[in-house]
């Protein structure tokens, strides 16, 4: 077995985004790096991202950009190695990139460009990978001592990296937080991000029917608003906008959508009440939106009557309706369909230069099982990027 063979500096549990570019990074340093992973295959989640496109970092890219029990607490690591700095590497591997909405990067061929460039520079740097490899217990003396289905393996510095708690399918597993348990660090609660959000109970029945429409709106929650696509579904909301609310929302909150952001409705129906009297809302109203969602509305607060005939309440009651539309979720789809996890090991624990944690010398954490959550849009890539690379300047 390769690890019998070899003495290392560092492990690193957990071959995905993070892991991957912390290898190479410590390998290219000169330090006997050992990469390890349950799965078969290094990177499936970057090749699962973006539809298989890969956004793998936004042009704009900053604290801001990140929900954190600790809000400054990613800024180090994105100094080290911003969005610019995995340009610079993808440019010297030639990977052909297209950039999208909101300064969004994608891959123009596939995801795999990415996953074969850090792959390639691991064994540029003799990382030794060893896949489909069970971790059975971790401890500590002067080094940590992993023993595993491969056989023991020892080295000075561990960094675990293997993720969140989202799509399970893709081999996501609890791991990193029982060794941060297991060695006395504090986790924060987890929940899905990045998610769908179902309907409630009473309302699933009519909005239902509107499956497969799909409209720009601005949807707000917790001071935080974003105006993207949303799509109906059988189950509920999804589209961008949704997915990135869902990092703000909490179970009992409602959230506002503003199906015509750009226009006030009242005002619009103000007007047209006083230059054409004869027609009535619905129609108004089909030339901005989806006839289908209108008709949905074509009852209460929408009287089908001329407008000469409706009253200011009435239309105000309309009007909020589009500009103002509550919605309370009746939950999230979960982990199975959540791009990621809110939450996990608790920043104060670690330096923020390093990813070390402050107790125990030699471990490390980075990457989404950190409670460091990106919004939608290559940031959470960018975030395995920059904390991977820190910490692989470190150990
Ligand atoms: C469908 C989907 C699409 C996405 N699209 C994007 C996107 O376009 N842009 C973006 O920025 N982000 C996207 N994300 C989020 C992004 O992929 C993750 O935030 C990022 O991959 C996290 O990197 P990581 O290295 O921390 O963890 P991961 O990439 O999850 O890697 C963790 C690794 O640890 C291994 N592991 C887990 N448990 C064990 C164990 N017990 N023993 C050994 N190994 C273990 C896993 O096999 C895995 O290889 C997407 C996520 C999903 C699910």
């Amino acid at each position: 077995m390769v690890q019998e063979q070899k003495a290392f500096d560092v492990i690193i549990l957990g071959g995905g985004a993070a892991g991957l570019m912390c290898a190479q990074q410590a390998g290219r340093r000169g330090r006997r790096v050992v990469l390890m992973d349950r799965a078969r295959r290094l990177g499936t989640k970057i090749l699962l991202s973006g539809g298989g496109k890969c956004n793998f970092t936004n042009r704009q890219c900053s604290a801001e950009n990140y929900i954190s029990s600790n809000p400054h607490f990613c800024k180090s690591a994105l100094a080290q190695f911003g969005p610019g700095d995995f340009l610079d590497l993808a440019g010297q591997y030639h990977i052909a990139y297209e950039e999208r909405d909101h300064g969004q990067l994608f891959c123009r061929r596939s995801a795999e460009d990415i996953v074969q460039m850090l792959i390639e520079l691991c064994l540029q740097h003799q990382v030794t990978f060893l896949l489909d490899c069970s971790v059975h217990s971790i401890t500590k003396e002067k080094q940590f001592i992993i023993t595993t289905n491969q056989g023991t393996i020892t080295a000075e510095s561990l960094v675990v990296t293997t993720g969140g708690l989202s799509y399970p399918q893709a081999g996501a597993g609890d791991l990193g937080y029982q060794i941060a348990r297991q060695f006395g660090l504090a986790v924060t609660a987890c929940r899905p991000g990045l998610v769908p959000l179902q309907y409630n109970p009473v309302e699933q029945s009519i909005l239902t029917e509107l499956t497969g429409i799909s409209v720009e709106a601005a949807v707000t929650c917790r001071n935080k608003t974003f105006r993207e696509n949303i799509l109906f579904t059988h189950t509920g909301l999804s589209g961008p906008a949704i997915l990135q609310i869902s990092n703000y929302w909490l179970p009992g909150d409602t959230i506002t959508i503003d199906w015509l952001p750009e226009i006030d409705v009242y005002q619009l129906l103000l007007d047209r009440k006083q230059t054409s009297g004869s027609a009535a809302i619905p129609s108004i109203l089909s030339h901005y939106l989806p006839s289908r969602l209108v008709r949905l509305w074509s009852q209460p607060p929408f009287p089908d009557i001329p407008l000469a005939q409706c009253t200011l309440s009435q239309l105000r009651r309309a009007a909020d309706s589009i500009n103002r539309w509550p919605f309370q979720p009746g939950g999230t789809e979960g982990y199975a369909k959540a791009e990621v996890t809110l939450g996990g090991i608790d920043t104060g624990e670690l330096s923020s230069k390093t990813l070390e944690a402050k107790m125990v010398k030699g471990l490390y954490f980075i990457g989404e099982v950190l409670d460091v959550t990106g919004q939608l849009g290559g940031y959470n890539l960018q975030w395995a990027w920059s904390s991977g690379y820190a910490a692989g300047c470190a150990v």
